[in-house]
């Protein structure tokens, strides 16, 4: 028997009441290890009512005590790195080494958060007219939802629900019904670090849970990270039902390698960039693009065999590289655009499909693919794979590489290694992209600075995490006061140290 999740609600694990259910695999061996309660409406309501029940009192709370929980979840998370690390590893199936690494970049949030009573100082600007002060706060936006994909279960919530809550709003998370146990777990740790019950609440569902949060007039803002098909369609539901909605979406990040590259370095680089976490990152490089023949044939005659070599296991074997993907869908789509790709003349340098592991041979697992000779209107390209597969799109000139990206749908991530400083400062200013790397082939800003793309990568005006995050989950206000006796005709400022008579 198959172990079955719950929701938390106002403080306590609850179980599901409805008879829908997800599976959840264990993507090495392809076992279904436990079942996901799929909420329906009424669920769903139940939390969103917990959360506006715990708002006025949290979002009074003055902001050092809210950061006091924050000092006390980080702790909390610290604690219990081993046990989440193999929870989100058991369901989702990267390396455990991967799972502490992602875990870790939510904890960095966490910690960011801890000095939001300096964040949230506002402005204030003395006597813009006689007798008349202006000043901005920063004040909570209410009940907020977040919507979140299976690839990082725990960074992407901490990008979410800690930067919401230290900001005086209360939360309501729908985790990815593929592997929700480190949603639910993050929730039980920030209760046991003294977060009131209510203030965040974890639903388990599919898409009937999604909607209510996007039609419910009690949810005030909705961050949601996943595919940019379902991103668009959560900006454009959210936004019609007069929310404040972020929709951080898919991606396909080019990686430009100049001839005055240093080759070894970037070989080194694509390495964990193209094959960490089995390609599912949304700040993968997924397209390699070599300039100059020369340069292309070193950067490929080096990488085939990194790439065939690379060791694939489940995450239970610490010698694993790479570990499987998430489900068997999501192996067959990958070997789908593999077929697709080699069908339209791309040359399969590291052919990756068809891997099978002894002992595991039910296992979703792809091996690393390397795809050289890809031209720009093959689906390879054009589509995020969401797999270990990187494509080689060779290019004359660093104009013409610097125009796919500047072609692409997508925003997110793009990267140039060269040594040339005059072609690095080019590409970073002018390439339409979010996050921008020069010899840095994952350029994920840190938590004190913003995550976002541009294009089909984000929908809406603000990027996660960092300032941009204290803004989605924050309104301003701006007054402006009057008092007509504060400045007397004839008072002038006190300069000198001990004239502190008050003015006449
Ligand atoms: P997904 O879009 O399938 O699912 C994301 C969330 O949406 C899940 O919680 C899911 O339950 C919900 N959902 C799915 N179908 C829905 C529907 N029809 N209606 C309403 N809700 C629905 O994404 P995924 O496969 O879990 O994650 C992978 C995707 O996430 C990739 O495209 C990846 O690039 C993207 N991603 C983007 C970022 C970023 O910051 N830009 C970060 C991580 C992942």
């Amino acid at each position: 028997m198959s172990e079955e999740l719950f929701h938390f609600i106002d403080g306590e694990r609850v179980k599901g009441t409805g008879d829908r259910f997800g599976n959840i695999n264990n993507p090495a061996t392809g076992e279904i290890t436990k079942q996901v309660p799929l909420a329906s409406a009424d669920e769903v309501r139940g939390a969103i009512a917990s959360a506006a029940a715990a708002l006025p009192a949290w979002a009074v709370t003055p902001p050092a005590k809210r950061a006091q929980v924050m000092f006390n979840f980080r702790d909390q998370i610290r604690s219990h790195m081993d046990e989440l690390a193999e929870l989100l590893s058991s369901e989702h199936g990267k390396t455990v080494e991967d799972a502490k690494g992602s875990i870790s970049r939510g904890l960095e949030v966490v910690e960011f958060v801890c000095g939001i009573p300096q964040v949230l100082k506002g402005e204030y600007s003395e006597g813009v007219a006689n007798g008349v002060d202006s000043y901005g706060v920063r004040q909570p936006v209410g009940v907020c939802a977040g919507i979140t994909p299976f690839n990082f279960p725990a960074m992407v919530p901490m990008w979410m629900f800690p930067v919401a809550l230290a900001c005086g709003n209360t939360f309501v998370l729908k985790p990815s019904e593929r592997d929700p146990s480190c949603g639910l777990r993050l929730a039980e740790l920030m209760f046991e670090a003294g977060l009131p019950k209510g203030c965040l609440n974890v639903v388990n569902g599919d898409k009937e849970a999604v909607d209510t949060l996007l039609n419910d007039p009690g949810v005030d803002a909705v961050s949601f990270v996943g595919s940019t098909a379902i991103g668009r369609y959560i900006y454009e539901t959210g936004a019609a039902a007069g929310k404040r909605v972020q929709a951080l979406c898919g991606a396909k990040n080019h990686m430009l390698i100049m001839p005055d590259a240093d080759i070894d370095q970037a070989v080194d680089a694509v390495m964990g960039a193209a094959y960490g976490s089995a390609g599912e990152r949304c700040m993968a490089v997924s397209v390699a693009v070599p300039v100059g023949e020369e340069t292309a044939n070193a950067f490929v005659e080096k990488l085939a065999p990194r790439v065939q070599s690379l060791k694939v296991g489940p995450y239970t074997d610490t010698s694993a590289e790479m570990g499987p993907v998430i489900t068997r869908e999501s192996k067959e789509r990958i070997e789908r655009y593999i077929d697709e790709g080699i069908a339209a003349g791309a040359e399969a340098v590291v052919d990756g499909r068809g891997l099978s592991l002894q002992g595991y041979e039910d296992g979703f697992f792809v091996g690393g693919t390397l795809l050289d000779r890809v031209t720009p209107d093959m689906s390879v390209y054009t589509d995020e794979i969401f797999g270990p597969v990187l494509s080689v799109v060779r290019q004359d000139s660093y104009v013409d590489a610097k125009q796919l990206v500047l072609d692409h749908e997508y925003g997110n991530g793009a990267a140039i290694f060269t040594r040339d400083g005059d072609t690095a400062r080019d590409f970073t200013q002018s390439v339409n992209i979010g996050m921008v790397g020069v010899n840095v082939p994952i350029p994920v800003p840190v938590a004190y600075h913003s995550f976002g793309g541009w294009k089909s990568s984000l929908f809406g005006d603000h990027s996660i995490h960092g300032m941009e995050g204290v803004r989605f989950y924050t309104r301003l206000k701006t007054v402006t006061a009057r008092w007509p006796s504060g400045i007397k005709e004839g008072a002038v400022f006190n300069f000198h140290a001990g004239s502190d008579t008050a003015p006449t």
